[in-house]
């Protein structure tokens, strides 16, 4: 082994091979004939400030069932130009950095760090075991300019991505039920989503006893609400504005804030507000006693609860949340599946805080797919690390 600077101020290992050792093939290791040899190069760890690159003359062989392959080397994954060590420590740092931080700092391409992040997802799905989770939550999220969607499936018992495609229609739903297969789909006890009609129809179709499984959870139905009262808000502030009233004007968040979490003070101040006369505040309380209509013991009480709500916001005469008090009427089974069992809506929302915080990692993704690696490499709790990690530290 010999170390040499070389012009570009970078190290340059050159590894030579046991002359005496006999090849493989390295995808049935049955022992071969050299059909030739290459110089190959991989980037390694930097030596001290320099780059560093190990050189070394790799064998081709020639199998018979094969065909000529270039045998394995201990440091590297096949098709890599990066040695293992390397790639993870591109893994780890992706784990805390932007994207563009990380080829900044370590003097790659976008591409290349997207070709690390490709690679380490792609052993990741390989090496992760048959999965068959009990309790899923679908959702949808935007991609890009917010037109485009994909649909996530998470594993609400472990908490973690479990298959990300494209769009949110019923074939994007369906073809996840169908890798699952249908003993897969049979296991499934909960399937928590929004009450989105594709979503629905996948479901019905592939999951034996759906309408007890699916269940509309308080995270998707809160959404609507807070959607509904906001619409409530800004009709009726501009009327206000129109006549000099400025009562509403940036009250949008103390509206859509879950009470717990607002301080003492604001909830103080906020109590003119929500103790008037407004169609907002009348929304306003609508949806808070629909957050209250959860958690319940027995089904028959979460029914007659759903149903007074029904009754009275129905006859709120505010368009929006009649519009999701008849979405909760359509959806009537699921709804009471949720509200009557302890299937947790936590982790959807925390799920999607972490995809937006993705999102912000990457200041827009050029293309799905890296979108996708970016979900699975970050939410899929997927074994990332070279195949070659390991023998990386023995002897060359
Ligand atoms: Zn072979």
């Amino acid at each position: 082994m010999t170390l040499r600077l070389a012009e570009e101020h970078a190290v340059v290992v050159r590894v030579a091979m046991d002359p005496g050792r006999t090849l493989e093939c390295p995808r049935c290791q049955a022992a071969c004939s050299r059909y030739d040899v290459r110089e190959r190069r991989w980037r390694h760890l930097d030596t001290m400030q320099y780059r560093t690159l190990l050189v070394a003359e790799v064998p081709r062989v020639r199998c018979d069932e094969h065909g000529v392959v270039q045998i394995a080397v201990p440091w590297a994954d096949p098709g890599s130009r990066f040695t293992a060590l390397f790639e993870a420590l591109v893994i780890d740092w992706l784990k805390e950095a932007r994207f563009t931080a990380v080829a900044r700092r370590l003097s790659l391409s976008w591409d290349q760090v997207a070709g690390i992040q490709e690679r380490a997802v792609r052993r990741g799905l390989i090496r992760r075991e048959k999965q068959t989770p009990r309790r899923i939550g679908v959702d949808e999220t935007s991609f890009r300019k917010h037109y485009e969607y994909i649909t996530l499936v998470n594993d609400l018992e472990r908490d973690r991505v479990l298959w990300v495609g494209d769009d949110r229609r019923k074939a994007t739903l369906s073809a996840f039920y169908a890798e699952l297969g249908e003993q897969g789909c049979a296991q499934l006890e909960s399937v928590a989503m929004d009450m989105w009609n594709p979503y629905i129809w996948a479901t019905r179709e592939n999951v034996p006893d759906a309408d007890n499984r699916i269940v509309f959870d308080k995270f998707h139905i809160a959404q609507h609400l807070g959607r509904a009262v906001d619409e409530v808000r800004r009709a009726e502030n501009r009327e206000l504005v129109a006549q000099g009233d400025h009562r509403l004007k940036n009250t949008k968040y103390m509206w859509l804030t879950n009470p717990d979490k607002i301080s003492a003070d604001r909830w103080q101040g906020f109590a003119p507000l929500r103790d008037s006369r407004l169609r907002v505040a009348r929304a306003w309380a609508i949806k808070e006693s629909a957050m209250m209509l959860w958690n319940y013991a027995r089904r028959g009480w979460a029914e007659r609860a759903w149903a007074q709500w029904y009754k009275w916001a129905i006859r709120s005469r505010l368009e929006p949340i009649k519009r999701v008090a008849r979405m909760i009427r359509d959806c009537w089974a699921g709804v009471m599946n949720a509200a009557s069992r302890d299937v947790t809506n936590a982790r959807s929302e925390g799920m999607n805080s972490k995809i937006q915080w993705i999102k912000r990692m990457a200041c827009g993704y050029r293309n799905r797919e890296r979108f996708h690696n970016a979900i699975y490499f970050h939410l899929g709790g997927l074994d990332l690390y070279p195949i070659s990690l390991k023998s990386a530290h023995t002897k060359v």
